[in-house]
């Protein structure tokens, strides 16, 4: 079982876990619920404690749910879209979201791609908005396979924490 089917299985059994301010998991139910589970999540604590604990930017697992649902939500009522396309505009949202949140800067004259020096001639800005002190060295060849580099990342980030949502 993946560390988000056991938190979903979880759930479905009324036990809820989170992340305390002290840095523990702690679970929240009935006890005899969370007796039967406990087990699971001491064998899997690691991965588990690196899923519930908020990003380094402060977003845990539930906002990023959150935001999923609330970007859904908006896709839903702007266009007529099925609900997996509603589930894919969110996502894209996401994406972007998480592109902002995990920006990158490259040293000076060196391609963040190849890693080269050569032939660069300007840096293109990186992140997506409002940091302008994130740029990225890139050659023009390189650039769109950086990008799709890039987003790649974004997705397994995302799917690491349950993203996009079974339905
Ligand atoms: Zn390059």
């Amino acid at each position: 079982m993946s560390i988000t089917a056991i938190i979903d299985a979880a759930k479905k059994d009324g036990v809820v876990l989170c992340f305390t301010s002290s840095g523990e998991i702690a679970a929240k139910g009935r006890k005899i619920d969370i007796d039967r589970w406990l087990i699971t999540f001491r064998q899997n604590k690691a991965e588990l404690q690196q899923l519930l604990e908020p990003t380094k930017v402060g977003l845990s697992i539930e906002d990023w749910h959150e935001y999923f649902n609330e970007r859904s939500k908006v896709a839903q009522f702007n266009g007529n879209l099925s609900p997996e396309e509603t589930d894919s505009v969110a996502l894209e949202w996401c994406v972007e979201h998480w592109l902002r949140l995990h920006p990158v800067n490259s040293q000076s004259g060196q391609c963040l791609h190849c890693g080269q020096s050569d032939r660069l001639q300007l840096p293109y800005l990186a992140s997506h908005a409002n940091q302008f002190s994130n740029f990225a060295w890139l050659h023009n060849n390189c650039a769109e396979a950086w990008r799709d580099q890039r987003k790649s990342d974004a997705l397994s980030g995302l799917k690491a924490l349950g993203l996009p949502p079974n339905r």
